[in-house]
């Protein structure tokens, strides 16, 4: 699959699983992340990825970040819209910073980054437009009002874009994990993530390359006919991937 691709937090965690998947699949991929530069430099020696450091909440920040990957690598063919961050509280805690700034870096990102990848693919024919959302986005999550409204938004984005570009070959689809070992669960309370490892069926929490292997399938050539899907991993009384 000799295609282009773009994951956005792709240096670290669920995003890093990704673009090896990708890579391994023949596509010439570059990932994004916003300021760990230990982390994106660690990933680039052991991978061999391209990286590019931006914040994907601004929108002219993502057009010169798009831009300045395509002038290297070529147009867009996948973009994986992985970057996301969690400022967990309680909603009546809940301060407008911690909430605009989730807002911004899981919603307003994907957004920003599909409006400069969409015109391309449907005048070209072809587009994968995968969006990581997250099974509390589905379900809601106590202390995540944030978190999972711009995961819901995803959602509604996903199904709406979807139906926009199946008929020009732009498929658009949603991956909404369950727990998945990563620095970003790993920050949860210890009794917490034991309560919530205690409701999902298979009894453990996910693996990264478990949500690649998922994307991987979408973004191929072969994945043509399957588009506004929200597939879900592992979340309780939820079909597993
Ligand atoms: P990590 O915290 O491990 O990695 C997040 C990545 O996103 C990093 O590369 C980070 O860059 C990047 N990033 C964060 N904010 C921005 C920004 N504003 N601009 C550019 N890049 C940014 O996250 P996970 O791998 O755990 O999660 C990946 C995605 O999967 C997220 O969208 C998350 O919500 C979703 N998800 C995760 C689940 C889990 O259990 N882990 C479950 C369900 C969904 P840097 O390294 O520079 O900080």
């Amino acid at each position: 699959m000799a295609r282009t691709a773009i994951v956005t937090g792709g240096t670290r965690g669920i995003g890093r699983a990704i673009a090896e998947g990708l890579k391994r699949n023949g596509c010439t991929v570059t990932a994004s992340y916003a300021g760990n530069d230990d982390a994106a430099a660690k990933f680039k020696e052991e991978t061999g990825i391209n990286v590019l450091k931006w914040d994907v909440g601004d929108y002219e920040a993502c057009k010169a970040g798009v831009a300045e990957i395509e002038a290297a690598q070529g147009p867009t063919d996948i973009l994986i819209n992985n970057a996301g961050i969690t400022r967990d509280g309680f909603f009546h805690k809940m301060t407008p910073a911690q909430w605009s700034e989730v807002i911004r870096a899981d919603l307003d990102s994907v957004f920003n980054m599909s409006h400069q990848v969409f015109p391309g693919m449907r005048s070209r024919g072809f587009g994968r437009i995968i969006n990581i959302s997250s099974i509390n986005g589905q379900k809601g999550q106590m202390g995540q009002t944030n978190y999972s409204a711009a995961k819901a938004g995803m959602i509604g984005f996903t199904r709406a874009l979807a139906q926009e570009g199946a008929f020009k070959g732009v498929t658009v689809n949603a991956v909404a994990p369950g727990y998945i070992g990563t620095e970003m669960v790993a920050a949860m309370d210890d009794k917490v993530l034991e309560k919530i490892v205690g409701q999902i069926p298979v009894g453990r929490l996910g693996e990264p390359s478990e949500i690649a292997d998922c994307v991987s399938f979408l973004a191929d050539d072969k994945a043509g006919f399957i588009t506004g899907l929200l597939t879900l991993s592992s979340g309780k009384a939820i079909t597993t991937v």
